[in-house]
């Protein structure tokens, strides 16, 4: 994710280059609750037990596999949906939860055997199904349901989830929450699983997804079903949807990666951005490994947004969203959607990389000297830089440090550790979980062994501390004056 609210622009300019590299931060405004002291919520039947977010996710069972199934007509805002989980019961269940936001559902079958449902809370759908599903069986849930998608919650970044377009049309996007907005799901970045979308919609509309396309179906009625599938599993808030009037291009990597890019009305200017995706996509792959996604691209919409995001594969762009952008959130279709958080309080593991990234790209391709970027803002930082935690920030705060302070926390532990070892982490991360989901303290972990030294003090004063860390981690190794 990248945002604009309360954007922050630091430019150093390259006098011998004449360039300017900037980088685009967000100021701390976050209001937010925290919650980081408290004690984790036990594994309840609607929680998967990540603290930030208690009523997230559902503990029993396992997602494999999603095959959503929705029709939109966008002048009357309706939607149909008709979404099959298919998941295995880690424990005997008796009844179990998934997560939906509003709409309304009109049946659910289990195993094709009608099952009871009660809606609970914010977004519980709570299923007791004829039979209690055994430990280890396999398990398909089919909801219909129906009604006019609402956004989640306004988080920090502006409103989340369901949202329709100025040209009529409407997309899905938002973190951490947006999946529940327009499909039932274990809404939890631990249960990833591989993502099947069909959606119709009347002629004259498009839609575009994650992952692969298929030739889209036109019915005799008027409507057509685009056909989308992701095979690699994928968290619930990096799925997505967009209905408009796209313009799509298509082209292939060299490694043979399908890229597909869609444009909203208004939005065909950024082609020229899009254009550099091939060339970003091989520098990123030069830092991280081959590109771990089964499909490329980027859906460019036309709104102001306060946020881009990594949907996965192809990222979802706000208007604003220019080559920095495009850089970061394909730097995390290997930090963030290939290898996923634990929790949310792993987040740096997503944002300080992604927006590492973007220094790692103005080092290479426009000569940016990053210590001497480091050191002017270090120089020019003011207090509210330190003060936000980098590891376990509270709920709410994810975003407040991470923009700022995380690529200065990572290019400190690339002088600590020197570029040899920086490099192989680098790589070794993605390699070692892929698809998977990891957390900060195997971050941490990977380091030491990969460099041999006990960074204790170093991860203490950079990523759980508040404050300026002291000379010694903060100007280690040539940074030293
Ligand atoms: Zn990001």
């Amino acid at each position: 994710m990248h945002h604009r609210t309360a954007v922050r622009v630091v430019c150093l300019t390259l006098a011998a280059a004449g360039l300017a590299a900037c980088t685009v931060s967000r100021s701390n405004d976050s209001s937010a609750r925290s919650s980081a002291e408290e004690a984790p919520p036990a594994a309840t039947s609607d929680s998967a037990g990540d603290p930030y977010y208690p009523e997230d996710g559902n503990p029993g069972y396992d997602v494999t596999a999603y095959h959503v199934k929705i029709s939109y007509d966008p002048p009357k805002q309706a939607l149909r949906g008709d979404t099959l989980v298919t998941a295995k019961a880690s424990t005997s269940l008796p009844e179990f939860n998934l997560d939906l936001q509003g709409l309304e559902v009109s049946a659910v079958t289990v195993g094709g055997e009608e099952a009871k449902f009660t809606r609970e809370g914010d977004h519980e759908l709570v299923i007791t199904p004829a039979e209690p599903i055994a430990q280890g069986d396999t398990f398909e849930t089919r909801v219909q349901y129906s009604g006019t998608p609402e956004s989640a919650e306004a988080g920090s970044l502006g409103e989340n989830g369901w949202q329709r377009s100025s040209s009529g049309g409407a997309f899905a996007a938002g973190e951490p929450h947006s999946a529940t907005s327009w499909y039932p799901a274990n809404d939890t970045p631990r249960d990833k699983a591989t993502f099947k979308l069909d959606a119709r919609v009347p002629n004259g509309w498009s839609v575009v997804s994650n992952g692969l396309e298929s030739p889209a179906t036109p019915g005799n009625d008027g409507w057509t079903t685009f056909h989308w599938n992701e095979p690699n599993r994928v968290a619930t808030y990096l799925t997505t949807v967009g209905i408009d009037k796209w313009t799509f291009e298509r082209s292939t990597l060299p490694s043979g990666v399908p890229v597909v890019s869609a444009y909203a009305p208004g939005a065909e200017g950024k082609k020229s951005v899009e254009s550099r995706l091939p060339e970003i996509i091989a520098f990123l792959e030069s830092k991280f490994g081959p590109y771990p996604q089964s499909a490329a691209g980027g859906i460019y919409i036309n709104e102001n947004i306060g946020f881009s995001l990594e949907t996965q594969g192809r990222p979802i762009y706000a208007a604003w969203a220019e080559e920095p952008v495009v850089v970061h959130e394909n730097a995390h279709q290997w930090y963030g959607n290939s290898v996923t958080v634990d929790q949310w309080k792993d987040i740096c593991l997503n944002e300080c990389f992604a927006s590492y990234a973007q220094w790692l790209w103005d080092e290479a391709k426009y000569g940016a000297n990053l210590d001497e970027q480091y050191r002017t803002e270090v120089a020019r930082s003011t207090g509210h830089l330190w003060t936000g935690k980098l590891y376990d920030m509270g709920a709410g705060n994810e975003f407040t440090a991470v923009y700022e302070k995380g690529p200065l926390a990572l290019h400190a532990l690339r002088r600590e550790i020197g570029d040899e070892a920086f490099n192989k982490v680098l790589k070794e991360w993605p390699t070692r979980y892929r698809d998977d989901n990891a957390s900060w303290s195997d971050f941490e972990k990977l380091v030491t062994e990969t460099s041999g030294k006990d960074l204790t003090a170093f991860f203490d004063a950079w990523f759980r501390g508040d404050a300026q860390p002291a000379d010694e981690f903060l100007y280690p190794g040539p940074l030293r004056k």
